[in-house]
């Protein structure tokens, strides 16, 4: 018997560059996030972190509404902790942000962004701590 319908994990529906097939492979060069970060950083020392999505349209019915920032301290029992939350009015408010960030451990940066008609597209870098 068919399943009605597939119920994937939050995980498995969130797009990425080098995962999209299908349609979404046309739209990842306009819904993956840019993220700007310096590769190394020193403990506790604040780095300038930013994170962009587009090209793409910013209209009441197409926009990118939100991105949220999380990193994935390596070492720690649960992981990720939030780095920050920015919602967007279509329109006024292009999807770029930037975070003044300062870490105690190396990690992955991530950036998830929500497109109301694309759905939601992450990207991460690695950052050295030390
Ligand atoms: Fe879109």
């Amino acid at each position: 018997m068919q399943p009605i319908m597939e119920m994937k994990d939050i995980g498995a529906i969130i797009n990425t560059y080098d995962m999209a097939a299908g349609e979404a492979l046309g739209k990842r060069e306009s819904h993956t996030p840019k993220i700007e970060a310096p590769a190394m950083a020193k403990p506790e020392e604040p780095f300038m972190l930013k994170v962009s999505v587009g090209p793409h349209p910013n209209t009441v019915e197409h926009s990118i509404r939100w991105i949220h920032l999380f990193f994935y301290e390596e070492g720690r029992a649960f992981n990720p902790i939030m780095l920050g939350k920015f919602s967007f009015n279509p329109g006024t408010t292009d999807p770029e942000v930037t975070a003044k960030v300062k870490l105690g451990k190396s990690g992955v940066l991530h950036a998830v962004e929500y497109c109301n008609l694309h759905g939601l597209w992450s990207a991460k870098k690695e950052i050295k701590i030390g």
